[in-house]
């Protein structure tokens, strides 16, 4: 007989009210003391952690919970304070939120994507100073959760490997060494935790889905046995999530009590099949998905269960979400609006935790224990299934109409460029903006007046149009080359289009956290995706109407919809993406139709999506390649195809980006300016490229000779006829002077670097 024992991995942490963002927010304006942010937030986490506990929950995680980003947290911890923030106090919490945000003196700690999610953590940095051990973080948080609710928590930390891994500051030569030099930190946080009743500690080496050298999984090999041998009584439950574990046969050997697995997202099943599984350990079954928000086919996942009980044969096994559910919403139970079909075959974090309570419920008690929740979970799939949402055959015909020949430009591009500049006569080194222009409180402010109905549609229109009027002036007025509408009518470049789009739906309140206290609605897709009708044509020709000089359409690429979106599992996710071209091929046509002859369709988060297993790669690139090509094809030679993305590790997806075809690419460079440069040189790139010449996440404004030594720096490999100019990336979250201020700049930099051309 196996016991089956239920376990979580972390909490999403911001509140079904977004309580936390709302507290941390309100503490950075000074609104609130640092001990009523304190007491605020004390009080939704150990609500959570109650949450939890009423969810029969056995393995509930401590110390999950963050101020900002649980990298940073564990940093901090460390003492690892980068030096331009070292007069400040080392345990200050304002210190904490220095390293994350920037002060006026000191520029913030970078900020990256946790592997293929869009959650950024802060990216510790190693070089000036040697760790010591501040805080006992995860101690902190266990002891609370025992004296206040009496929970025996599961200390949560982020492993030395994946910690250093993601850092920077380290070479590969001294890599090894720094993970060692951790080491006796991690060994007094695991005593300290084992000293204080702690029973399971999960330790998150997520790094173990990537592709690691030999090398490295000898490192990881001596990191556990050195912290198993120095704590013998720590209970480590090595956890790892979204990607097969690559070297599945040595890390299941590793000395430590428990593994986790992802069966969600990995192929372990294969390979517990394959390589068995060790019979001195437990296995820790990521069962749910927690990277999605659809309700599981219990039946399917009871089936999964036993099956792996039939090869493992254990004692024990613990059943859990396939990694934490900080990457999904809170709960379904707020939604009002949303169409009840939807709404039954939704499952968020506490409806997970539910389903996760009632299979271990299943499989410990016997399935008649649970017939109730397996009917009503069979039938809230299958109405999904047979709805509305998934009757749009006529989408699958035309796709299975486009061959590789559709989804070729009818020119090559350097017949095409001709045709462009004939028709577009930019100057050389033609200046542009990324699209957004500033969203001011005005403007948000108007927007929630007219959701809420206090404000009439036309009212509203007449607002955008306004808005548009007025930045199309101030552009004129600039002398910019390339004009924009500045997308004042659009929330979020993908929720705009999930409003839109047949086969979507949007939640009231599904919010997810993506960095700090920002948090990102993604729309849901239910089925079939496809066009109903122009969803920008009347904005762009409003603001191409005031003006000669040629506005870009606007659009969000196939890949970045499909990526900021949670995707119905049973929709498969490469032909939804294909839809969404086919989508937005139409409103490609209809923006082109109406004279719009430049389009940008953007993908920011197409590096994103990149699978952790390199293997993976060509089929990735393929359908990203397929699916923008299907969206960007169509049009005449003539018109000109743009597209945009924001992140500067760049030679990896070089093919891909390649294979776009599209005519001109902007890129955010500001933080790596060199490196990108080269990367283009090395690739011998034909077509042309705006390298932003300068940040805008920052609300500095750069003078017009930083602006314009970026872009002589660029022009040393790049050729002057490829150039553009532009800042890198949207601009709407600053404000409109620095906005106006930063832009003539870079016209004056532009115009200056003309001159010596
Ligand atoms: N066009 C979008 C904007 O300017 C692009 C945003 C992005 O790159 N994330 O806001
Ligand atoms: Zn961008």
């Amino acid at each position: 007989m196996t016991t089956y024992i239920s376990s979580n991995l972390g909490y999403p942490r911001i509140g079904k009210d977004r309580e936390w963002k709302k507290a941390l927010e309100s503490y950075w304006r000074n609104e609130i003391t640092e001990d009523e942010l304190k007491t605020e937030t004390k009080q939704l986490r150990l609500a959570n952690l109650k949450k939890q506990q009423d969810l029969n929950i056995d393995l509930i995680p401590v110390g999950d919970f963050s101020f900002y980003d649980h990298v940073l947290d564990t940093a901090f911890s460390f003492g690892l304070i980068p030096k331009r923030f070292q007069e400040l106090d080392e345990k200050s919490i304002d210190t904490y939120f220095a390293i994350a945000r920037g002060t006026k003196e000191a520029v913030a700690a970078e900020m990256t994507k946790w592997f293929n999610t869009n959650y950024h953590y802060i990216v510790p940095e190693l070089n000036d100073v040697t760790p010591r051990l501040i805080e006992n973080r995860a101690l902190t948080y266990y002891n609370e959760a025992k004296a206040e609710l009496g929970i025996n928590g599961k200390p949560v930390l982020v492993g030395p490997v994946t910690f250093v891994k993601l850092s920077k500051g380290y070479r590969d030569t001294n890599f090894e060494a720094i993970v060692e030099s951790f080491l006796p930190l991690y060994e007094q946080v695991l005593e300290e935790l084992v000293d204080a009743g702690a029973d399971w500690i999960q330790i998150d080496e997520p790094i173990l889905g990537t592709n690691l050298s030999e090398k490295e999984i000898a490192l990881i090999a001596k990191v556990y046995q050195q912290l198993t041998a120095s704590v013998p009584h720590a209970k480590i439950i090595l956890q790892t999530y979204f990607e097969t574990v690559q070297h599945y046969d040595e890390v299941v050997k590793l000395p430590v009590a428990a593994i986790g697995l992802d069966f969600v997202h990995g192929e372990h099943l294969h390979a517990i099949k394959k390589w068995g599984f060790p019979k001195d350990k437990i296995l820790a079954a990521g069962i749910i998905n927690g990277r999605n928000v659809w309700r599981s086919d219990l039946d399917d996942k009871l089936a999964l269960i036993n099956e792996i009980q039939s090869i493992t044969n254990a004692e024990t096994m613990i059943i859990q979400p396939s990694c934490s559910l900080l990457h999904v919403p809170v709960t379904k139970k707020t939604e009002r609006k949303i169409d009840q079909v939807i709404l039954d075959g939704l499952s968020f974090a506490d409806e997970k935790l539910a389903e996760i309570n009632v299979l271990v419920k299943g499989v410990n008690q016997g399935e008649t224990t649970i017939e109730h929740e397996l009917t009503e979970s069979r039938i809230a799939r299958v109405k999904l299934a047979e709805s509305p949402y998934r009757q749009n055959h006529q989408v699958a015909k035309e796709l299975a109409q486009i061959g590789d020949e559709e989804v070729k430009r009818s020119l090559p591009f350097s017949d095409r460029i001709t045709l462009q500049q004939d028709q577009l006569k930019l100057p050389l080194l033609p200046t542009t903006t990324i699209g957004s222009l500033p969203q001011t409180s005005e403007v948000k402010g108007t927007r929630t007046k007219w959701r809420k109905g206090e404000i009439s549609d036309q009212e509203y229109n007449k607002f955008i149009e306004s808005e548009t009027k007025k930045w199309i002036e101030i552009q004129e007025e600039l002398s910019i080359d390339v004009l924009v509408h500045g997308e004042f009518e659009r929330t979020d470049m993908v929720e705009f289009f999930g409003e839109k789009l047949n086969g979507f739906a949007v939640t009231e309140f599904g919010w997810v956290q993506s960095y700090g206290s920002r948090c990102v609605k993604p729309p849901l897709i239910v089925g079939d995706v496809s066009w109903a009708g122009p969803m920008t044509v009347k904005e762009i020709v409003y603001a191409q109407s005031l003006t000669d000089k040629p506005v870009k359409g606007m659009l969000t690429g196939p890949v970045t919809i499909l990526n900021w979106s949670f995707v119905h599992e049973e929709l498969p996710r490469f032909t939804i993406q294909d839809q969404i071209g086919l989508a937005l091929e139409k409103e490609v046509i209809a923006l082109e139709a109406e004279g719009v002859n430049i389009i940008q369709v953007d993908e920011p988060a197409l590096r994103e999506g990149l699978p952790l297993d390199q293997l993976k790669w060509p089929a990735y690139f393929d359908a990203a390649t397929r699916a923008f090509r299907i969206s960007t094809s169509s049009v005449k030679p003539s018109t000109q195809i743009h597209t945009h993305m924001c992140y500067s590790e760049f030679s990896e997806i070089f093919e891909v980006i390649d294979a776009l075809d599209a005519d001109v690419i902007s890129i955010e460079t500001s933080r790596s300016h060199g490196e990108l440069i080269d990367t283009f040189e090395v690739n011998d790139y034909d077509k042309e490229i705006g390298l932003g010449v300068y940040d805008i996440h920052s609300p500095r404004v750069p003078s017009v000779e930083e602006i314009k030594a970026n872009i002589d720096r660029a022009l040393r490999t790049i050729d002057v006829k490829q150039f553009w100019i532009n800042p890198d990336c949207g601009l709407k979250t600053r404000g409109q002077e620095e906005t106006v201020a930063a832009l003539r700049n870079m016209i004056e930099a532009a115009k200056k670097v003309r001159e010596e051309a």
